[in-house]
């Protein structure tokens, strides 16, 4: 294994913010590979003591974090003498001021970890983000932090495709992007077949395998809808330059149209480490050897559909929240997340998430949000207006009684 064309100080100290997670073992799995480039020196997880604990044994970080002071609980004490413990909810704020990293890979879900995202920019050290919800909730905030370019570099898959197929290139000579959808599980089936579909069955992922929220948020498509707004943000493009695509060959990942014609695509297996590689080895490339690659042209299947708004709901109304703009975006994450718990714990139907998410965003008059803790405010505020709406939507029907 090689570092192609090594110039940089090495090892890279990292620190894995999300280490328990699905991307964050995709991060660690890179450095555990090119241990001779990436030292992880930080391991944070929010809840799962047990997780950290075994990977805090194999990878001998210099700290760790464990968000939840009762896990945290279990966990003190069970850790080697020389590693440093933080818990609480600044415990990642508190981290960052150790300087125990060079990069720091957001890697968890949810908006816990804003503010560590806006000190470590702050701190001028390299970020990898593959949280969705800092973006789409505080990208007002956050984007002008980043001091240098490529110091934040996206890794939701479709983001780094943009990304790659963007470098070397400015946002003002882009006519259009578009990211990649599978479709999900639920991609051929027709309305009436969704009304009816169990959390298990949308827990069934037919490419990549994820938590539970982004997974139910994939068959819905509103992912896909959360995802466009994160490109806007990113490559501060406004709503009507960013698309999505139904491309069920998982061979596409992005795609950049350039205002000359030119079309620019990223192509790879659906695996997240490419994406974490692309990142963590910025500006070089690392070897990653056969495994990754893909098979020879004439065998790719390439081909794209246009998104169904009528029967992904979810998609139209994340469009519609980012041609809003304003306050809206955050309204529409914080109804997702409890609309998606409440299909979860079948309290409502699939085809709720939407009417959930669509009561919330018009339940609200807002202007928006003057700095981020008035758009923190506004995201607790459409949980609680979405908790209050969901019994209206409730399964009523009895789909789940069986
Ligand atoms: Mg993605």
């Amino acid at each position: 294994m090689a570092l192609i064309e090594v110039e940089r100080t090495c090892p890279i100290r990292v620190a894995v913010i999300g280490a328990t997670g699905s991307v964050g073992s995709s991060v660690l799995d890179i450095c555990r590979q090119f241990s001779a480039f990436f030292k992880v020196t930080v391991l944070a997880a929010k809840s799962n003591a047990d997780g950290l604990e075994a990977l805090a044994k194999e990878f001998r970080p210099e700290a760790v974090v464990l968000i939840d002071a009762r896990a945290a609980a279990k966990l003190r004490g069970r850790l080697a003498g020389k590693t440093k413990f933080f818990s609480g909810p600044s415990a990642l704020e508190q981290m960052l001021a150790e300087n125990l990293a060079d990069h720091v890979v957001f890697a968890s879900s949810g908006t816990d970890a804003i503010r560590a995202l806006v000190l470590a920019l702050d701190a001028s050290l390299d970020v990898s983000l593959a949280n969705k919800e800092s973006l789409v909730v505080a990208g007002e905030w956050v984007m002008p932090r980043v001091r240098f370019p490529h110091q934040l570099r996206p890794l939701d898959s479709e983001h780094s495709a943009i990304w790659q197929c963007m470098l070397g290139e400015t946002s003002s000579s882009v006519d259009k992007i578009w990211l990649t959808a599978s479709g999900g599980p639920f991609r051929d089936f027709s309305l009436r077949a969704m009304k009816i579909v169990k959390p298990e069955d949308a827990l069934n992922h037919p490419v990549w395998s994820m938590g539970a929220k982004v997974t139910i948020d994939s068959a819905t498509l509103m992912n896909k809808g959360i995802e466009v707004i994160e490109a806007m943000r990113l490559f501060d493009l406004e709503a009507s330059r960013v698309e999505a695509v139904i491309h069920r060959n998982s061979l596409v990942h992005g795609l950049v149209a350039f205002k000359d014609g030119t079309v620019k695509a990223l192509l790879s297996k659906p695996d997240m480490r490419l994406p974490v590689a692309a990142a963590l080895a910025y500006p070089k490339r690392l070897d990653l050897e056969n495994a990754y690659s893909l098979p020879s042209p004439e065998h790719w299947a390439v081909s794209f559909e246009a998104p169904d708004m009528e029967r992904f709901p979810c998609y139209r109304l994340a469009r519609e929240a980012a041609l809003a703009g304003g306050g809206y975006p955050a309204i529409l994450v914080g109804a997702d997340e409890v609309a998606v718990e409440a299909f979860l714990n079948k309290i409502i139907p699939f085809t709720s998430i939407a009417a959930v998410v669509e009561a919330t965003l018009s339940s609200f008059n807002e202007t928006a949000p003057r700095h981020l803790d008035d758009a923190l405010d506004l995201l607790d505020r459409a949980r609680r207006r979405a908790r209050d709406l969901t019994p209206r939507f409730s399964n009523e029907r009895g789909y789940f009684s069986c």
